[in-house]
């Protein structure tokens, strides 16, 4: 099961098919995202998307 969040119809759950171009099982709405999200990323794997997300904005250390 894939979990989805769609941007059309506001509603979230999980889907059968994992595929991208299937859209929203709810509305048929294209605008889904897929809430691969952080509850399935490993910490290692968020942390270095933090830092390579704060590189440069945070560069006030000295
Ligand atoms: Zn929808």
């Amino acid at each position: 099961m894939a979990r989805f969040r769609c941007g059309a119809c506001g509603r979230s759950g999980e889907c059968e098919h994992e595929g991208e171009s299937h859209g929203c099982p709810l509305c048929g709405s294209p605008d889904v995202v897929s809430a691969l999200a952080t509850e399935e990323v490993p910490d290692e794997v968020l942390a270095v998307l933090n830092s390579l997300g704060s590189d440069g904005e945070e560069r006030d250390e000295d």
